[in-house]
């Protein structure tokens, strides 16, 4: 999933500092998941600026409205009807919710709450952890599901660079060496081989360096 960190209050604040009328739209994808722009983190979002905006005299009408996604249009449009009844929208959906709300309704100004940070999972409780950096023709398979571009610190593809020690990248000891753990499972299973034999190179066009992307799914398209 994507995951997502909220953004400091007094960030928000000076957002909106000039607006009266607020909208608040969650999104019960991702975010909510990662607990951070569900229908609760709205809730609680829309009661601290309600309060921050009394204590400050300049009150602050808020209304709360969760989507199931505010990635696909059909869900951006349920609130065609209320969207320009306020001064602004702030979205708590991770970067794509305020961009789609942004081409819907390119008359309304519209605000992020959260830092959208990396695809990843949960690792512990309230912890998670990036595992892949969208690179678009995915190569795990070579490191045995590891992947190399969203979990070594240089996105070696010949690792490990040899600042590793005791399983910890050289940037810190609270980050893992992928590389340690690629080569430690392949001696564990008697495949260290497999990292001498040749691999094709990587194709980065399909990532962020070639620009903007998109994907086409021919049979799906109407
Ligand atoms: S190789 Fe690319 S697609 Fe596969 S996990 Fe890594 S970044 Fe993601
Ligand atoms: S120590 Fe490991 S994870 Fe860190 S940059 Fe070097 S190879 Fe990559």
């Amino acid at each position: 999933m994507i995951v997502a960190n909220p953004k400091p209050i007094s960030e928000i604040l000076d957002m909106i500092k000039d607006l009266k009328k607020i909208l608040i739209l969650g999104c019960k994808g991702c975010v909510t998941v990662c607990n951070v722009g569900g229908a609760k983190e709205v809730g609680i979002l829309a009661s601290t600026l309600k309060i921050a905006r009394i204590k400050g005299g300049n009150p602050v009408d808020i209304t709360e409205r969760t989507l199931e996604r505010q990635c696909d249009p059909e869900y951006i449009a349920q609130v065609k009807d209320i969207v320009h009844d306020f001064d602004g929208v702030i979205s708590m959906a991770c970067g794509v919710g305020p961009q789609f709300l942004s081409e819907a309704y390119p008359k309304q100004r519209f605000f992020p709450a959260v830092d959208t940070t990396f695809f990843g999972g949960a690792v512990q409780h309230g912890i998670w952890a990036e595992r892949c950096a969208g690179c678009g023709t995915c190569i795990i398979h070579y490191f045995d599901g590891m992947c190399p571009i969203a979990r070594c610190s240089k996105s070696l593809m010949n690792g490990p660079c040899g600042g590793s020690a005791g399983g910890k990248c050289e940037i810190s000891k609270d980050v893992d060496c992928i590389w340690d753990m690629i080569v430690r499972k392949k001696m564990e299973q008697g495949r260290l081989d497999d990292l001498v034999r040749f691999k094709p190179s990587k194709d980065w066009r399909t990532a962020r360096d070639g620009g903007p992307r998109r994907s086409i799914r021919e049979e799906l398209v109407i």
